[in-house]
């Protein structure tokens, strides 16, 4: 009989974004955690709305320098790298940037993000930007600037993200974008009813579009602020049921355990703007499900009748395809 640990040994884990506080000098120990959960490729986040459009690059110029001689990770670009990191046992981490405000309303900072290892973004962070609406706002659809900004990440290869836009303005995204669109850590509204989930005609949309939606370990996402492995697979399966298994991946947006940066729960109550009150996000301590938690998640996956290639395709392999589709190489 297959057992979760086979199918985690024989497949690449791909997780779409890490929850990790983006900082220049971010202690990047906890990145190792990762690891040891068998990801293959985790999203780390270098800017996002409620910072200054330079922090995103000071971080980047961090990171970068922090873990180019990092034997145990590789900095990628191309589905071909991802690949190679994995031959070599490495992790493979690319960046990505929560918002437009990183763009200091310039379309051609796309391109620039995307040469310094940028391979995913999002549009708004909750609250409305230059470009689009966020979830938190009233959303009035994309801007031509958020318009112009699809198009360059579509020719810069970079996968155009929908997470915490609004309702419309994902719509929109979903219409106009040349390359699959994905919601990298969004949870279907029909299993848990907050204005950070999307509804089930935006994940129809997605999937129709080639796209996918990355299951959030978020506690106050996945219920009344809970970190069980059976509250993250019911979101799993609700997505899988709609649109099948090739329209379903992982975006935990967990937060690694670090030395030096500020607990989720102090960050979110330093903002009241980006994480109104009145939503969960006072929840202390906010509960995450973790990358650890995969052999659970895949136990409980095969106990419900998944194949191997369903879950093949959940850990990293839709993934994959919408990278090939993307980035290129
Ligand atoms: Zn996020």
């Amino acid at each position: 009989m297959t057992t979760a640990e086979d199918i985690l040994s024989r497949h690449l884990v791909w997780d779409t974004h890490s929850g990790m506080f983006p900082a220049a000098g971010a202690d990047l120990a906890g990145l190792a955690a990762y690891r040891r959960a068998g990801v293959g490729h985790v999203a780390l986040c270098v800017g996002f709305d409620a910072l200054p459009w330079s922090a995103a690059i000071e971080t980047l110029s961090d990171y970068r320098r922090a873990l180019r001689d990092d034997p145990d990770i590789a900095l990628v670009s191309t589905v071909a790298e991802v690949e190679a990191a994995r031959a070599a046992g490495r992790m493979a981490v690319s960046f990505d940037i929560e918002g437009a405000e990183a763009l200091n309303g310039d379309p051609g900072m796309v391109a620039v993000y995307r040469a310094l290892g940028v391979n995913q973004m999002l549009l708004a962070y909750n609250l409305n930007t230059l470009a689009a609406g966020g979830c938190h706002d009233f959303d009035d659809g994309l801007t031509p600037f958020g318009r112009q900004v699809v198009a360059e990440m579509n020719r810069a290869g970079m996968i155009v993200d929908a997470t915490h836009m609004g309702y419309r303005s994902a719509a929109e995204v979903l219409e106009i974008s040349a390359s699959p669109v994905i919601f990298s850590h969004s949870n279907p509204r029909a299993v848990w009813d907050h204005e950070r989930n999307i509804p089930d005609d935006l994940i129809r949309a997605c999937a129709d579009q080639g796209g996918v939606v990355g299951i959030n370990g978020i506690g106050i996402f996945l219920g009344p602020n809970v970190d069980d492995a059976e509250s993250f697979v019911r979101h799993i399966t609700h997505v899988a049921d709609l649109v099948g298994p090739d329209h379903v991946a992982l975006g935990f947006d967990w937060v690694p355990p670090s030395r030096n940066l500020p607990d989720l729960s102090e960050i979110v109550a330093q903002r009241p703007d980006f994480w109104p009150r009145g939503k969960g996000y006072d929840a202390k301590p906010i509960r995450m499900v973790a990358p650890s938690a995969l052999p659970q998640i895949v136990g409980l996956l095969i106990a419900r009748g998944w194949d191997e290639p369903a879950l093949a395709a959940l850990l990293g392999g839709n993934m994959m395809r919408v990278a090939r589709a993307s980035w290129g190489g």
